[in-house]
């Protein structure tokens, strides 16, 4: 696909979805970011999605559903970022934001790093890790924001999240068509690492096909420090969920 109709595409499903559509350097960026997660995805898995208009759409407008939900300046952290969600998109059209990309698999975190380099995105950084892993233990509790999609469960996720933010920074989970379920089932662990449920909004994405599909975005913020054993090991997540 040419970067003309590249960008065609992509400012109408913005237009489409009530996102700011991206300027010319930033449509650059997602161009040149799409070529190199197709030509990689080619050999290496990253995404099941493999062609242009849904990647636009299912992985770039999506991650930018949340986009004003993000305090200018704010130091976020995208927790399972995977090959880039939201934490890329965001980069690109947040260029204010200080945001950490962390996921578990070191290919995944190669290729955000390598990712930033070639978009010359100053702004993102990428570490390889499990959330709950004792050497992370010094990054909790620095994050103004924690934002997560795809991940886990709402009430495991709140165990992972919740102790990375600072007192008063809040988690922006981004979620399907099932989110007010998995609201109800987290009220447990929410209220024991300290939080508090600020936002819920249900939005549709719309594809080219005007197609909608559900999403929903929840906003918790963490009112107090949560208790210092959490995050717990993952085996002990699973085991007994909050
Ligand atoms: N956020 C991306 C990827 C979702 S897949 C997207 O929306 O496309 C879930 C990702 O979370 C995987 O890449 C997996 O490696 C990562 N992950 C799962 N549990 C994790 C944990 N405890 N700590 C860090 N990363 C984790």
């Amino acid at each position: 696909m040419d970067f003309t109709t590249f960008s065609q595409i992509f400012a109408s499903a913005a237009a489409k979805n009530g996102i700011l559509s991206p300027n010319e350097v930033q449509m650059q960026q997602f161009y040149r970011f799409t070529e190199h997660l197709l030509e990689v995805n080619a050999h290496t898995n990253l995404t099941a999605i493999r062609e242009p208009v849904g990647i636009i759409e299912k992985h770039y407008i999506d991650s930018l559903l949340a986009m004003d939900y993000f305090p200018e300046g704010a130091r976020v952290l995208d927790l399972g970022c995977g090959p880039g969600f939201p934490s890329i998109p965001l980069a690109i059209m947040r260029p204010d934001l200080k945001i950490t990309a962390l996921d578990s698999t070191a290919k995944k975190i190669d290729f955000v790093q390598k990712s930033a380099e070639i978009l010359q995105l100053s702004n993102l950084n990428a570490i390889s890790g499990r959330a709950e892993d004792l050497k992370l233990r010094k990054t909790l509790g620095k994050f103004d924001i924690v934002t997560s999609r795809a991940v886990a469960r709402l009430n495991v996720l709140c165990e992972l999240c919740l102790p990375y933010l600072k007192t008063g920074g809040s988690l922006i989970a981004l979620k399907g068509a099932k989110f007010e379920e998995e609201l109800t089932d987290a009220t447990n662990a929410i209220k024991i690492l300290g939080g508090e449920t600020t936002k819920t909004e249900q939005k549709e994405l719309i594809t080219a096909k005007n197609q909608a599909e559900t999403r929903g975005i929840i906003e918790i913020q963490l009112k107090k420090e949560p208790p210092a054993q959490y995050p717990r090991a993952y085996a002990a997540i699973l085991k007994k969920p909050l």
